[in-house]
């Protein structure tokens, strides 16, 4: 490696599991060469949060980073850890200094079948994590009136519009989105879709929300047309608008195999229900981040394991499922590799992957959480360390030939 990548370490199971991977599977393997930042909740608390800013400044500098997932912490951790107070999350600040956008995308072996079959090829949810309901407010009324909704720009001029007439009580609700974030979001989606040779669909219901969903159509439309429709036509890859209902009931029936840019609330709504119905695991799912800027930040899609954590201090083996956390590190080295024009790199970054591929497709060791959901025969219902050492197996084997 010439450049470091940014590793941001984080807490509790997941923290275990990040440096048995990095140990067996990563240092032996690639001259590593990393910037590392500890975002253990108390080296947050301690430096009073400026050790998340200072990593994610450090990911627009080296343009690649890595992330353990990291406690968000509520009352009960500020009590558990002695916290001087509830720091917010890490992955939302981290997005917001790179103006980045999230996608997740399934880690897809054959023994587990998803609950769609048609689904052969990824679906990756982009999700615009900006604005709408999510920062909107709301407001219950007692008595008959009328709504409306007034702008007062900073030019001092006045917007008012007529939202309607409520005959009787009722609740009201107002929000918005900004048109830079849009088209940032617009950009990220683009880009990542040629990153991986995906088409790309965003889906809204502009018939109805002539103003708001009509810009969100407008400003993909014409970021498309200007900046990536040439590089789409070159690698035959497609952009697609769709009315969101009709997108829900095409995905069902489509093969996978594109990214689905969704508004904030649908976002929140089918990335859930597309990691559960690609194989019940968060544990089988990555979950990137990319900015408009190209700056790209890898991590597993589930937290930190809290309950597996507790039973590990203790003493027991936890069968907890690295996979995700491999593929954070695959994926951030093999972008590491791209950008670098280093070959050996990114082939090693595509053999780690499918030496966990072939472990649990072939070899059909697993860990519990997915033994679950497989199907039969499993050979092994492995605990963490059993299956990084099949891993480690299957890679030394594919990376001697
Ligand atoms: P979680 O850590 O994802 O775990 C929820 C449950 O999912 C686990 O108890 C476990 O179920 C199962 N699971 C998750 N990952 C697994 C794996 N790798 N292998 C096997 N099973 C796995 O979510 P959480 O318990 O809601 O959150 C715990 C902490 O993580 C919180 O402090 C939260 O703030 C943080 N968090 C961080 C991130 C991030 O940094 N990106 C994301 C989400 C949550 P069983 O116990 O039934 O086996
Ligand atoms: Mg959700």
């Amino acid at each position: 490696m010439d450049k470091p990548i940014v590793e941001i370490d984080g807490d509790e199971m997941a923290r275990v599991m990040w440096h048995w991977v990095k140990e067996k599977l990563i240092e032996p393997y690639v001259d590593l060469k990393t910037e590392y930042y500890d975002l253990h909740i108390k080296v947050r608390d301690e430096t009073n949060d400026e050790i998340t800013i200072r990593a994610a400044e450090a990911i627009k500098r080296l343009g690649v980073g890595v992330k353990c997932a990291t406690i968000t912490p509520n009352a009960d951790r500020v009590k558990e850890y002695n916290l001087k107070r509830e720091w917010r999350s890490p992955n939302a600040t981290i997005r917001e200094v790179l103006d980045g956008t999230l996608f997740r995308a399934p880690i897809i072996v054959s023994n587990i079948k998803p609950a769609v079959r048609f689904w052969t090829k990824p679906i990756v949810v982009a999700r615009h994590a900006f604005g709408d309901i999510y920062s909107g407010t709301g407001l219950r009324v007692e008595e008959p009136g009328e709504a409306y909704i007034v702008y007062k720009g900073a030019s001092g001029r006045e917007y008012k519009i007529r939202i309607g007439s409520l005959p009787s009580a009722g609740v009201i609700q107002a929000y918005y989105n900004l048109d830079k974030s849009i088209y940032s979001f617009a950009r990220a989606v683009f880009k990542y879709a040629t990153m991986f040779n995906l088409n790309v669909w965003f889906a809204a219901k502009e018939t109805i929300s002539k103003v708001y969903d009509a810009r969100f159509k407008e400003i993909f439309q014409e970021v498309y047309e200007k900046e990536f429709k040439e590089e789409f036509t070159k690698r035959g890859l497609k952009y697609e608008y769709y009315l969101i209902d009709d997108a829900y009931s095409r995905a069902i029936r489509s093969e996978g195999g594109f990214v689905w840019a969704t508004k904030n609330y649908d976002g929140d709504v089918i990335s859930d229900m597309v990691a559960s119905a690609y194989s019940g695991s968060l544990a089988m799912m990555t979950s990137e981040l990319l900015s408009p800027e190209g700056y790209y930040m890898a991590e597993a899609a589930h937290g930190t394991v809290q309950r597996h954590y507790y039973r590990y201090l203790k003493g027991e083996k936890t069968s907890t499922n690295p996979t995700a956390i491999i593929f954070a590190w695959s994926r951030g080295l093999r972008r590491r590799g791209e950008l670098d024009n280093n070959s050996e790199l990114v082939r090693f970054s595509e053999l780690l992957e499918k030496a966990v591929i072939k472990t649990i497709e072939i070899d059909r060791i697993m860990t519990q959480d997915i033994a679950k959901v497989s199907e039969p025969p499993v050979n092994l219902v492995a605990s963490t360390e059993e299956f990084i050492e099949a891993v480690r197996k299957n890679l030394e084997h594919m990376v001697s030939h």
